[in-house]
């Protein structure tokens, strides 16, 4: 077997022993004779895998009862869609922060439902094309003063801009934490609704895993359809229609391990990988990070070497080393290296090792 070192931004590096688990229990789950992707979701043995994912992933977050976890289709950017068609009605106004191409799909989306309804969006904070790339500091946030709820990205996954300290806003908050959840400490119960897209840090591609509190989810539109309510998916426990049910089992596996894990353990390992890439960046006058140092993102790593053509070099040459998925975004350029939860600090001392060797050579 080999394994490569696998810095894709999503879907990203799984725990090995999640891998191995799923293997083993693939084509008989613990004695039932058939794989999970063939039980029924309202049979025996489904059920149980569904509320104890739900359970832990609740438990590491620290929310209690007045929230819900649902499983919802169509990934972190049908999220976008469905928070404005939910939350904003005619007359209100959203907040927005337009911090990198992410919170801009959102943005984009808010605007859509808006005008369709007369409401407005109001952009509480424009960091979106600065380079370096970064979040709003906090004198920069302009919140209006009855906002319906104020939506934030805590992880630009394209930059590598991460956004360190929560804002403090007066109505509900809602976040995308698609490439952060439970990869650095969050009180997550500052938030209303907070969402992940899975295949980041949390499981495989196929869903985005939401948060949302009952109340909340009770006062959405009730004019949109049923699928894209989310107190559909809150009364019917995710299982209104049929979930990605392989989908939610790997996420359960991979909250087990997390647990196990510890996730104090995580965050800290997650900063110490971080750290040992922005230093190399930092000693040397070759490569250069994309992010201002205050947001540089323990997620997701960016960087360039003096030129484009360097940059195409670094990847490839990593490439052969078995360090696979470093080439940036095609919008931003460069390098990134994405470091998730699960991605091993081997990975890490490699690349760290490779960064030297490749600035010495061309340098
Ligand atoms: C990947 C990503 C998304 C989009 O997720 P999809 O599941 O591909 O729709 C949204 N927000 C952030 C921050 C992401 O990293």
């Amino acid at each position: 077997m080999s394994r490569a070192y696998n810095f894709s931004a999503g879907p990203a590096t799984l725990p090995l022993e999640v891998l191995q688990q799923v293997q083993n229990d693939l084509v008989d789950y613990k004695g039932t004779g058939m794989s999970v992707m063939e039980m029924s979701h309202r049979g025996k043995d489904y059920p149980v895998i569904h509320a104890e994912a739900k359970a832990n992933f609740k438990e590491l977050c620290g929310i209690g009862d007045d929230y819900e976890v649902v499983f919802i289709q169509g990934g972190g950017s049908q999220q976008f869609a469905m928070i404005p068609m939910n939350f904003l009605a005619a007359g209100q106004t959203a907040d927005y922060a337009n911090q990198g191409t992410w919170s801009g799909k959102a943005l984009k989306e808010a605007k859509i439902i808006a005008d369709l309804r007369g409401a407005t969006v109001n952009t509480v904070a424009n960091c979106a094309k600065d380079i370096p790339t970064r979040m709003p500091t906090d004198a920069e946030w302009k919140f209006s003063d009855n906002a319906a709820y104020t939506h934030i990205c805590t992880n630009e996954t394209i930059s590598g801009a991460q956004l360190k300290k929560i804002p403090e806003v007066k109505g509900p908050l809602f976040a995308d934490m698609s490439s952060d959840i439970l990869g650095i400490d969050r009180d997550f119960n500052k938030f209303d609704l907070f969402y992940a897209g899975a295949q980041k840090n949390l499981g495989p591609a196929g869903m985005a895993v939401v948060a949302i509190k009952k109340e909340l989810a009770a006062k959405g539109a009730a004019n949109i359809p049923t699928m894209l309510q989310y107190r559909t998916h809150v009364d019917n426990d995710s299982l209104y229609n049929t979930p990605p049910t392989f989908a939610i089992y790997i996420f359960g596996e991979v909250m087990k391990w997390v647990k196990k894990m510890g996730k104090e353990n995580l965050f800290k390992l997650n900063d110490q990988k971080a750290k040992k890439i922005y230093d190399v960046i930092d000693a040397s006058g070759f490569y250069k990070g994309t992010a201002l140092p205050e947001f540089r993102s323990n997620m997701n790593v960016t960087f360039t070497t003096p030129n484009a053509d360097l940059d195409k070099l670094f990847v490839d040459e990593a490439k052969k080393l078995g360090m696979s998925s470093l080439k940036g975004h095609r919008s931003v350029g460069g390098i990134r290296a994405t470091i998730y939860n699960a991605f091993p600090m081997a990975g890490v001392d490699a690349l760290v090792e490779f960064m030297k060797d490749f600035e010495k050579k061309n340098g």
